[in-house]
């Protein structure tokens, strides 16, 4: 109890700054001190439920199959906190990184631009996704509400929806912050590669495994 409380204080603080400061290395280490501690998964989802008691995406956000650097992105996310650059009124530049021709807004940068609406469709043509993700909110009401069903499909679409949320946002910085490139085909490996090791499946047969249940409208 004791170290519960203190822990919850203390993240609700660090928290507090990181939507303020929006720093990536106080995030990473806010989630080194977190998850160092066992069952470090439950005690986020704790502490955000406690947090946030009505919001019906947190159970999406917080799961333990999900990597807990990619939870914290897409919990930041879902609460529209992502620093992005339509959020910044002093920035005399707030176009896409990636593009260049849209207000980088959450909904562009994640969902519309070009390069991010063509991983969407890999990630959805790989593991037999019908919906289209266009906003965040959809996105999270989609993997709510139809994917549910315990199967290893089901954990597939999950952890790869996080990874790649998780990666788009990296990739960003690594463009603006250090002037590397995009690379959409090293990104989507990446995130392929993440859900095979993370499943511990390594053939596609395996990883739809469950798909064949589904009845689509
Ligand atoms: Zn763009």
């Amino acid at each position: 109890m004791g170290t519960h409380r203190y822990l919850s204080r203390s993240c609700r603080f660090e928290t507090v700054s990181l939507w303020t400061a929006s720093s990536p290395a106080a995030a990473e280490q806010l989630l080194a001190e977190w998850f160092q501690q066992p069952r470090g998964v439950a005690r986020a989802y704790d502490f955000f439920r406690g947090a946030r008691p009505h919001q019906a995406w947190v159970r999406t956000v917080w799961q333990s199959r999900i990597q807990p650097s990619h939870s914290f992105t897409l919990w930041l996310l879902a609460r529209g906190r992502l620093p992005v650059r339509a959020r910044q009124d002093y920035l005399p530049d707030r176009q896409c990184a990636f593009c260049g021709h849209a207000e980088e807004t959450l909904e562009h940068l994640f969902f519309q631009c070009g390069t991010t609406s063509r991983l969407w469709g890999r990630i959805r043509a790989w593991l037999l996704m019908r919906p289209e993700m266009t906003t965040f909110r959809r996105m999270l009401r989609t993997f709510r509400q139809r994917y549910r069903r315990p199967s290893t499909v089901t954990s597939a679409r999950h952890v790869a929806m996080a990874a790649l949320v998780h990666h788009l946002w990296s990739a960003r910085n690594a463009l603006i912050h250090e002037g590397r490139q995009l690379d959409e085909e090293r990104l989507y490996r990446r995130v392929q590669t993440h859900v095979y090791r993370t499943l511990g499946v390594y053939t596609d047969q395996e990883l739809r495994r469950g798909a064949e249940m589904e009845i689509e409208p």
